[in-house]
């Protein structure tokens, strides 16, 4: 037999604790909600920094009840990147929002924010309600400057920090600011799919330091029900709870949060490890015509992707696979997706998203991606070059 070569873009990492502990908790009395769901909150919220954690079923739900809990309805508008998933966009479109699209800086594949503001001062003010920035492929949003910038028009942020547990970025004073620490933006959400750092199969979460906000997504989380005496109506008795809101039923079950605590236990180990492959892909690719603009290192980049930018992308991208690598796009801009499209987007509204798309590749990076593998990639992208 012989041994194919497999190198997807990004893969889970299960060890042997992580199979034990999903089994004890399996084996015990709860499946869902029961005690290392809030352990889980409790550690994730430590883990960014944040004074609150909400587990739900995955990053999806989280950007729901974001909107959610954040009053996003009919008419109300908000401004995202078209160079993310399309999540990020449709959390707005479930509550019959409108989704406004701002350019990226094509340096880092990031919202731009001098495109918001272009945005924010074309309109009078209370046209927007918020801006969801993206923490895209690791790289940390400047939240103190969309915090500012929010404050001036009265907007909300929701950071979507799906690709950057772990990540920061250095504010005015100097500091290390982690994504997700609730200090800069209302809400942050997170994923546990299994190409993130944190794999729970499905599941997500949300950190905020806001009381209120929080109370509200955890009663979401489940219905909208309670049984808590001071804010029900009424109480008939210890079977007694009340439907106070229209929620949803977005519960991660015990044994899924027993997985992510494990796997959090490893999450600096693999930071350390991702952003190791970032420097040698920084450093094999110096000088050719691989383009490395937005995976050039950065101490605070998470690296959920390792993304380049290489002429005759489709030609690079099958001569990977052909050979066993299997690199992926991220993204094809969310604003000419054929439902978006139906809104009235079109090709050509956000060229430098557009043109950022054209070439963009994002080549495998993972923890357990050895050396060997990385060198094997890195030869294969530069031999698939034209000449
Ligand atoms: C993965 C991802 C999501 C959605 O996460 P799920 O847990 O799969 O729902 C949202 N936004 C971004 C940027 C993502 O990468």
């Amino acid at each position: 037999m012989t041994n194919q070569v497999h190198i997807p873009y990004g893969k889970q990492h299960i060890n042997e604790e992580d199979l034990q502990a999903v089994a004890t908790t399996l084996q015990g009395d709860f499946l869902t909600q029961g005690p290392q769901i809030l352990a889980f909150e409790k550690a994730f919220a430590a883990y960014v920094g944040a004074t609150y954690a909400v587990a739900v079923t995955s990053a999806t739900a989280a950007l729901h009840l974001s909107a959610i809990a954040l009053g996003v309805k009919e008419n109300t508008r908000v401004i995202t990147t078209p160079i993310t998933f399309a999540a990020s966009a449709n959390c707005i479109s479930y509550c019959g929002g409108t989704v406004t699209f701002a350019d990226i800086d094509p340096q880092t594949a990031l919202i731009d924010i001098n495109a918001v503001r272009k945005i924010l001062e074309a309109a009078p003010k209370g046209t927007y309600s918020g801006i969801i920035p993206v923490d895209f492929a690791g790289k940390a949003v400047d939240l103190e400057a969309f915090r500012k910038l929010a404050d001036e028009y009265g907007l909300w942020i929701i950071e979507d920090a799906c690709h950057a547990p772990g990540g920061f970025f250095t504010d005015s004073k100097g500091q290390r600011q982690l994504c997700g620490n609730g200090k800069f933006a209302e809400l942050s959400v997170f994923s546990f799919h299994p190409v993130k750092h944190i794999a729970c199969g499905e599941g997500g979460m949300i950190t905020t330091n806001d009381k209120n906000l929080y109370d509200k997504l955890m009663l979401l989380r489940t219905h909208g029900i309670t049984k808590d005496a001071e804010v029900m109506e009424e109480n008939h008795g210890g079977w007694y709870y009340e439907m106070i809101d229209l929620g949803y039923n977005y519960r991660l079950t015990d044994f899924q949060a027993a997985l992510g605590i494990s796997q959090l236990k490893r999450a600096d180990k693999g930071l350390e490890r991702r952003r190791a492959i970032a420097q040698r892909y920084d450093a094999a690719f110096n000088g050719t015509a691989v383009n490395t603009d937005i995976g050039k290192f950065d101490e605070g980049n998470a690296y959920h992707l390792y993304v380049i930018q290489v002429p005759e992308r489709k030609h690079v991208y099958d001569e990977l696979k052909r050979k066993g690598i299997f690199a992926q796009v991220h993204y094809i801009p969310v604003h000419t997706l054929p439902y978006y499209k139906r809104k009235g987007f079109s090709a050509g509204d956000f060229p430098l998203s557009e043109a950022y798309y054209t070439k963009c590749l994002s080549l495998p990076m993972y923890p357990t991606l050895s050396d060997e593998e990385q060198d094997f990639v890195i030869s294969s992208v530069l031999n698939s070059l034209p000449s």
